[in-house]
């Protein structure tokens, strides 16, 4: 056991380095995300053109003639043909953002870096070499795109960094553009100068294109080893290992590859034909239809991997999105969406896995257990249909299939379990980054809190928010994850629950429990926060309604919290007013608590709503009193029935003097306007005595008890106000 657990220690911090989560590399694999839609759409042209059944290729090309494949062929040039640019823009995109975001005064358009990367891109790009500019817009082109967008980016954002590259003119009105154009424009000009420059000096040492150099770099292994088996694996070696870095290895090597493995096929197939033993092992077709099942790095594995294994629900639904078209070995949507390329987690088992299948298909067929693949199949048969064509209509080659997707599957599952980890542990770090900035009160420049960020606090903030508000939409009465809890507010002297504060609770799908700040500030943020609010009002007097025919006096009020953008809204009375209707309850039965820093501005329209609602018959609470904006003297402009007295006074009031003379200060003057007092986060007893000595009676905490569910609420109630003392 505990070696099982060093083991796997080891491997994490081999699979996931620290280095792996630099900016750079999140904004890398960041843009390969960003190309997700392009991606499919091409996944699906391939599929489209390439569909493996001879009555399907017929059909169409019954009906819609020679050029039927011109349709998929448009759409695949558009797409995968140049997955280069979109790559670029977003990874340019990303880090323009992540720099936004550390530097927000320094702000730059991200669609100007990333147009800066295209053009640095086109500076070098070989137009009118023997392999032409389609090629390298395609996926051999991917390495070099992703170093031009890194450098290119790099050095315009540091370039804009600097004051005296900055030209301003202002726009007359509010257009931002002119700004922000003129911002970027010498920093602009000088990286494209510099990146020209840069790239002559190359092209003058080496005498080669930049694509040209790197292509030629990746080729070089191939001339020096010649065996069949090592050149295989050396092949499956290589074009893994590029792929890591975004490089398409098997259409890089297909010009060396063709020739090599098909000899191979051609010199087995003639000595089969003379009766004579078959010279090579490892064919093209061994490796296609026994090892690339899925396509490359065996991902058909990794697919089956992700469903078995992965607790991750985001991971598991991409799995399934990628199996279909992983049942005809196409990946990239795998590969661009997991994704694969620049993540150290699966680039072990991403090479591991090919050579082990190379392995055992090897063994297999070199001890007869499976015949030689001699038939040719189109490279879109799904797996074990591939091993009974290829092996003319053996089960063993379907045996020898279901075999090594067992090993791959194997191989890959430790690594799902990693990566599900890692992934668990930085939602954990994005959760608890979330709720500082949806207690803090600052706003960013949009005048957001959360929703507009562009790192993964801001992801995370928009798929909640999203969520939320869908869950609020599609099921007002019974929105899906939300309820409240209940926390009493137990006056001491007899025992007695004089009130129920309600609590908004969300079971999120995905995410588990969301903390109530974090709620509230994405319902803000989404400008949905009267959706939430009216959801919260009408459940707590629903509620409320249900305690009342339980017998509950009328004097026990529940409240609930109202947002200072809750307040803001004129209709705010008239839909408190009709729910009080709707459910036949006493004004009194109901309280609003509203936040103190919110409350502390005499002349703000919600003191005017709050007013209205305190006429109503409500009863106002001010909350989390003494959290920072403590401003005594305002008290008495405000509707106020009751003062919660905030944790920064209630927690160390047993051994902090300073804290006692607060309360008591505040209690003398609440007696003298009649405002009673409520004491949050009294947790322990030693608390609630020093609280009673200082003239504090009423408490809210754990002490007297958690938030409880409604059922749960109303016996609490019970308990405590019908039990005599
Ligand atoms: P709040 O109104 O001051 O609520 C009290 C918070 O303190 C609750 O956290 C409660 O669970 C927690 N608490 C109570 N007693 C104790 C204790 O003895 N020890 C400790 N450690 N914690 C205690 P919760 O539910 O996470 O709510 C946090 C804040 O979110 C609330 O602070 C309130 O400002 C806001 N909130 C909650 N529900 C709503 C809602 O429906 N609408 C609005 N606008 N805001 C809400
Ligand atoms: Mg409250
Ligand atoms: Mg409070």
């Amino acid at each position: 056991m505990r070696i099982a657990r060093f083991l796997t220690d080891k491997l994490r911090k081999l699979a996931a380095p620290e280095w792996a989560f630099s900016p750079t590399l999140i904004a890398v694999r960041n843009g390969f995300l960003l190309c997700l839609p392009i991606v499919a759409a091409g996944v699906l042209a391939v599929l489209v053109n390439n569909f493996p059944l001879p009555w399907y290729q017929e059909e169409m090309l019954r009906l819609f003639g020679d050029n039927w494949k011109s349709f998929g062929g448009l759409v695949w040039q558009g797409t995968l043909g140049i997955i280069t640019i979109p790559t670029l823009v977003g990874t340019s995109y990303h880090m323009a953002m992540q720099q936004n975001h550390a530097r927000p005064l320094h702000s730059t358009n991200p669609v100007i870096a990333g147009m800066v990367a295209v053009a640095s891109l086109f500076i070098i790009i070989p137009m009118h070499d023997d392999y032409g500019l389609m090629y390298w817009l395609g996926t051999p082109g991917l390495f070099v795109a992703i170093l031009v967008a890194i450098t290119s980016t790099r050095l315009f954002l540091w370039l804009v960094g600097s004051e005296r590259l900055r030209i301003r003119i202002y726009s007359e009105g509010l257009d931002t553009a002119i700004p922000q154009a003129f911002f970027c424009l010498l920093p602009g000009i000088l990286t494209l100068l510099v990146f020209a420059l840069l790239y002559g000096i190359f092209f003058r040492l080496t005498g080669s294109t930049l694509h040209q150099f790197v292509h030629d770099c990746i080729l070089y292994p191939f001339g020096i080893i010649q065996n069949n088996i090592n050149t295989g694996a050396v092949y499956l070696f290589i074009t893994h290992l590029l792929w890591f870095f975004g490089i398409h290895g098997p259409n890089i090597l297909d010009p060396l590859t063709h020739g090599m493995f098909d000899t191979a096929l051609q010199a087995n197939q003639a000595a089969k034909a003379a009766g004579q033993p078959l010279p090579h092992l490892i064919t093209k077709q061994v490796l296609d239809v026994f090892v690339s099942m899925g396509g490359s790095g065996s991902s058909l594995c990794l697919i089956i991997a992700l469903l078995m294994g992965s607790k991750n629900n985001n991971s598991r639904r991409l799995a399934k999105i990628s199996l279909v078209p992983g049942m005809f070995n196409i990946n990239e949507i795998l590969l661009f969406g997991l994704p694969i390329i620049l993540n150290p987690i699966f680039l072990i088992p991403f090479i591991c896995v090919p050579l082990a299948l190379m392995a055992t298909s090897a063994l297999a067929i070199h001890f007869g257990l499976v015949p030689y693949p001699m038939q040719v199949v189109e490279w879109t048969t799904p797996p074990l249909l591939g091993g009974f064509a290829t092996t003319s209509g053996s089960p063993a080659g379907i045996a020898l299939q279901l075999f090594n997707l067992a090993i791959g599957t194997l191989i890959y599952l430790p690594f799902v379990r990693i990566s599900d980890d890692v992934k668990t542990e930085r939602q954990k770090q994005a959760m608890g980054k979330l709720m500082d900035v949806a207690c803090n009160n600052q706003v960013g420049p949009g005048g957001k809190k959360c929703l507009d960020r562009d790192d993964e606090v801001g992801v995370l903030a928009r798929v909640l928010a999203y969520d939320l508000q869908t869950a609020l939409t599609r099921h007002h009465e019974d929105a899906v994850g939300l309820f409240l809890e209940y926390q009493p507010q137990v006056d001491s002297r007899p025992g007695r629950v004089m009130g129920m504060e309600a609590l908004v609770r969300w079971r999120h799908p995905g995410y588990g429990n969301i903390p109530a700040p974090i709620l509230i500030a994405v319902a803000e943020d989404g400008d949905f926060i009267d959706d939430l609010g009216l959801w919260v009002l009408r459940t707590a007097c629903k509620e409320r309604a249900r305690w009342h025919e339980a017998g509950i006096a009328a004097d026990l009020k529940t409240s609930v919290n109202a947002s200072v953008r809750q307040l803001m809204n004129d209709r705010l009375p008239e839909v408190i007013q009709s729910c009080l209707e709707e459910y036949r309850l006493e004004p009194r039965m109901i309280g609003v608590e509203v936040t103190e820093s919110v409350a502390i501005d005499p002349e703000a329209p919600h003191t005017r709503i709050l007013q209205r609602i305190h006429d109503m018959g409500l009863i106002i609470s001010i909350d989390d009193f003494g959290a920072g904006h403590s401003s005594l003297i305002y008290l008495k402009y405000f509707p106020v029935d009751i003062l919660k007295i905030d944790q920064a006074l209630s927690k160390d009031v047993v051994h902090n003097k300073v804290c006692s003379e607060v309360i008591t200060t505040i209690v003398e003057l609440c007696r003298s306007l009649d405002i009673k007092i409520v004491v949050e986060y009294t947790e322990n007893r030693e608390q609630i005595e020093v609280l009673q000595d200082l003239g504090c009676y009423i408490f809210q905490g754990y002490f007297y008890s958690k938030p409880l569910k409604g059922e749960q609420a109303l016996a609490y109630i019970q308990h405590m106000n019908e039990s005599p003392g």
